[in-house]
């Protein structure tokens, strides 16, 4: 289990939990609980976010929290129950840099296997470059391509994120990229 902390109480009965391949033509090992028998699946999580631009210029976040304080991203954050990708993108960009965007298209669909996640990242058109930051950002702020930190970058979703951003831009049409980083 080298994703997340491993489970160790059942989810429906409260027993503790133990680790074996099922014995229903299963493969993998799961969690599965000794006294009821239920088995808890583990499974990728999605992270959902956007590209916003104005211009020739992305809005990124300088993070407050950990991990990477202190690094540039683009507002992403984990999908909630009940919402679709859009909604939850549309969300991040509200809570984390406070922007009034018009939600568009899929730019990016990122595996990483490493951590069992999925990211999706938006195109998102600003309608303003006024910010209101919430507490996860230190500042909110444009970059044209040239200014983009590169180097202070938080994660490899980003910055392939933004690779890909910046050379549909050139080409003059956006696509939707499947990527893998690992
Ligand atoms: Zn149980």
């Amino acid at each position: 289990m080298p994703f997340r902390t491993p489970i160790k109480h059942c989810r429906n009965c409260g027993q503790g939990v133990v680790y074996r391949v099922p014995d229903d033509g299963d493969i993998r090992e799961r969690a599965v609980c000794p006294a009821c028998g239920t088995i808890h699946y583990e499974n990728p999580l999605n992270v959902v976010g956007t590209v916003p631009y104005l211009g020739d210029r992305v809005l990124l976040c300088k993070r407050n929290i950990e991990p990477r304080w202190g690094k540039w991203t683009l507002p992403a954050g984990f999908m909630e129950l009940g919402e679709t990708t859009l909604q939850g993108a549309a969300r991040e960009t509200d809570e984390e840099a406070g922007a009034d965007v018009e939600m568009q298209g899929l730019l990016t669909v990122v595996s990483v296997p490493r951590v069992g996640q999925v990211h999706l990242f938006y195109l998102a058109r600003l309608r303003s470059d006024r910010f209101a930051p919430g507490h996860e950002t230190i500042e909110a702020r444009l970059f044209t391509e040239n200014e983009i930190p590169w180097e202070e970058i938080a994660f490899k979703t980003v910055r392939e994120t933004l690779l890909c951003y910046f050379e549909d831009r050139r080409r003059g049409q956006f696509g939707v990229h499947n990527l893998e980083v690992t």
